[in-house]
């Protein structure tokens, strides 16, 4: 493919909508990126209520700090520079798990994490070696010539269908040890038993090689990236959803708009759900098979969110983040905290985020954002504040805390078009993992897919997807030459 002017629509302005645009508005071609809502970034925005900021998609990221991962895709999309961080760790915690009988603090560092389950779970010495040594390995390899350019071996792929389910049975892992793990698949939304091996020393490795939150608003890094998008020359359409792609002779040839309008272009991103995309392509544009393949993927689970306003006197901010983990009838239940200061200077936000599946809010499936109804508003107050009493044996009485926000499965669904308001997408298990093998294709000519979905969830690893899909545009060595300049 040439580097000219060439067309390319993509759809969905997320990070992975985000991301792909830039990479391909830097190789030379004319982008257009497509929303649906009034402003760009989707998960990556965050809101505003009662003048604090109130984060959705990003709490925190890992691997930002000098030769790491994600700093070098950050550097690669030019936005590196434009997005404040804050390190976390600095007092030698960034994640505080807290379980019925026992307190465990991750590290920055995978010795370091390794001598804390060594101290932790002294009985447990080959579990814990082993688990260093695979973590070691996981962040040498770490890097964008790794992942995105050396062949792989033969026996890649039966490398990552091992899960963490086969780890904890091969070292006969204790209960404690096995909580421990089961945390970080959370960031995942997968079971820890079905977690593929890879995807789980990933995510983990990213974290512990350094941990950062953003030192700005969500909403502030999804302008960056649409303004990096627009600085190299490329567009994004507002306020305008994709109804249908346009295919002729198993070829992408354009969109539809709600508005009425259509666009042309022979290269086409859709950087939403695979399902989303089923939705919009023509009936007799893939095969059964294929259609098949795609809307029976398991999707992972949706989230409660409660954000809450605490004065700065009762809960003082954390540099860490605060994970409750308590098993109830054999379920683990995982709640995520995050206390920042706000703009309001006696004024803390309490961010809360915890599992819940979209059956627990099937009664309202059929309603709309702002118009679900009394009865939802009550369901959700009534959740959110169990969570606030599940806390509150951490941080003590929260009596003045006061809600300001909460959001559902259906929030994320009817805001960024999620399947059930899934979280993370397509469920990444070892059980589904040849299914959704090779996501960014599709059999049509022309249409390729990104977005958390494709590859791996999170900042990190819908970024990588998106330079995996970029890749299999435009071939190894053009993406290469961007990435090497
Ligand atoms: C509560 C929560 C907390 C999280 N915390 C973290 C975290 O701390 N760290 C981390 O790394 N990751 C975190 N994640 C995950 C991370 O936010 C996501 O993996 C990532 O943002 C997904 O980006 P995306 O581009 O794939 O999808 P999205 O951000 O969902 O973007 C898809 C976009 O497509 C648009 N769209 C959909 N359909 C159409 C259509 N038909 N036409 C036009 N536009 C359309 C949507 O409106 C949306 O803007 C979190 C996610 C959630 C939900």
């Amino acid at each position: 493919m040439n580097p000219t002017s060439e067309e390319v629509i993509v759809v969905g302005s997320g990070v992975g909508g985000l991301s792909c645009g830039i990479l391909l508005a830097r190789l030379g071609f004319s982008v257009t990126v497509i929303e649906k809502n009034q402003q760009a970034g989707g998960l990556m925005r965050s809101y505003t209520r009662d003048g604090i900021e109130c984060p959705v998609g990003v709490h925190y990221m890992g691997a930002l700090d000098c030769d790491q991962i994600l700093r070098h895709i950050f550097e690669v999309l030019g936005v590196y520079e434009r997005i404040p961080l804050e390190r976390m760790g600095k007092k030698g915690v960034v994640d505080r798990y807290i379980f019925d009988d026992f307190t465990f603090d991750l590290p920055v560092g995978i010795q370091s994490y390794g001598q804390r389950l060594f101290d932790a779970f002294p009985d447990q010495p080959n579990a814990i070696r082993e688990l260093v040594g695979k973590l070691e390995a996981t962040s040498r390899r770490m890097n964008l010539e790794s992942l995105l350019f050396s062949r792989p071996k033969d026996d890649s792929l039966l490398d990552s269908m091992e899960s963490m389910g086969g780890f904890l049975n091969e070292f006969g892992c204790s209960n404690g040890l096995r909580q421990v793990l089961e945390i970080p698949t959370a960031w995942l939304g997968v079971p820890l038993e079905q977690c593929p091996q890879p995807l789980f020393l990933m995510t983990l490795a990213s974290y512990l090689t350094s941990s950062w939150r953003l030192g700005c608003s969500g909403t502030q890094m999804a302008e960056t990236f649409a303004s990096r998008l627009r600085g190299l020359g490329g567009r994004i359409l507002l306020g305008e959803r994709v109804t249908e792609i346009h295919v002729a002779n198993r070829s992408a040839s354009g969109v539809s708009l709600e508005s009425g309008n259509s666009l042309q272009a022979h290269l086409i991103v859709c950087a939403v759900h695979p399902k989303t995309v089923l939705e919009i392509v023509p009936p007799g544009a893939v095969r059964p098979a294929y259609r098949n393949r795609i809307s029976s993927l398991e999707d992972t689970q949706g989230c409660l969110s409660v954000q809450v306003a605490v004065p700065a006197a009762d809960l003082p901010a954390r540099s860490y983040n605060l994970i409750r983990y308590k098993n109830i009838d054999c379920q683990p239940r995982i709640v995520f905290c995050q206390v920042n200061s706000t703009r309001l200077p006696d004024t803390n936000l309490l961010a809360m985020v915890s599992p819940s599946p979209f059956d627990d809010w099937r009664a309202w499936e059929t309603t709309r954002t702002g118009r679900r109804g009394e009865e939802y508003r009550k369901e959700k107050e009534a959740r959110a504040r169990l969570l606030l009493k599940e806390v509150e044996p951490i941080f003590g009485p929260l009596d003045r805390a006061r809600i300001l926000d909460i959001f559902t499965p259906l929030s994320i669904r009817d805001f960024v078009g999620s399947a059930n308001g899934s979280t993370y997408g397509v469920l990444r298990s070892t059980r589904q993992l040849l299914r959704c093998a090779l996501m960014n294709r599709t059999p049509v000519q022309g249409l390729y897919l990104a977005g958390q979905s494709v590859t791996a969830p999170g900042i990190l690893g819908t970024t990588i997807g998106s330079l995996m899909t970029v890749g299999l545009i435009v071939g190894r060595e053009r993406l290469r030459s961007i990435i090497l300049e």
